[in-house]
């Protein structure tokens, strides 16, 4: 169960063929509920990440800690990590990415969508900005439908932690959450656990995290929409 929770085993996935990746064994059920409600309305609901793996987490953790990977502020503009100090780089990568270990896409429960409907016919690549999903982005209109759909509590368990901005992660409004079990996994997410995984862990900067890691468990693990 432990295992579940930190993306250090996949026994708890399956290879979704319908969309085309990796999710928890429960999660297709009901994403293809969504799915057909989406598409009454006029949208294509498809899935761009599903879970991942710790060793893929460390990947764009330690790319973008080391300068490997463009680290972005919260309107997406780079920054250069000469001129951050390691806390500073650490806050920046938290923007937009987990800690390796603390990513809900771990869990296989939590997905990143699109409206494959309002993809320009000449191609066009997914970036997961706050201008695509803006209501006059390219996304718009599938969000507000996802709004009213999730306000009137029709959305067959699915919710966004990521909804607002509350100090930590940056809105994302295209990462929606399966509560039935996304719920379980949270409460089970214990900041000792938090600990040990970072303190065992290859995570560029990591003594960073642990001086402080009470504030970190707190803001970008916790701090979720309930
Ligand atoms: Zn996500």
């Amino acid at each position: 169960m432990t295992d579940h929770l930190t993306g250090k085993t996949d026994s708890h996935i399956i290879q979704s063929s319908h969309f085309q990746k990796a999710l928890h064994s429960q999660v297709e059920t009901p994403l293809k509920k969504l799915q057909l409600k989406a598409k009454e309305a006029g949208f294509d609901l498809q899935v761009i990440s599903g879970f991942r793996s710790y060793e893929a987490q460390l990947s764009i953790w330690n790319g973008k800690a080391n300068g490997k990977r463009p680290l972005l502020d919260s309107n997406n503009t780079p920054l250069d990590i000469s001129t951050l100090s390691p806390k500073e780089i650490v806050s920046a990568i938290l923007k937009w990415s987990a800690i390796p270990g603390a990513s809900r896409h771990h869990w296989g429960t939590d997905i990143d969508i699109y409206d494959a409907n309002a993809i320009p016919a000449e191609g066009y690549a997914i970036q997961l900005t706050p201008a695509e999903v803006a209501p006059n982005g390219i996304f718009g209109k599938f969000h507000s439908w996802l709004d009213q759909i999730i306000a009137n509590g029709e959305s067959e368990g699915f919710f966004r932690p990521y909804d607002q901005d509350r100090g930590g992660v940056a809105p994302e409004k295209w990462h929606l959450s399966f509560a039935p079990l996304a719920k379980q996994y949270l409460e089970k997410y214990t900041l000792a656990l938090f600990e040990q995984i970072v303190a065992q862990s290859k995570t560029s900067l990591k003594e960073v995290l642990l001086r402080d890691v009470d504030h970190y468990y707190r803001q970008y693990v916790a701090n979720v929409r309930s």
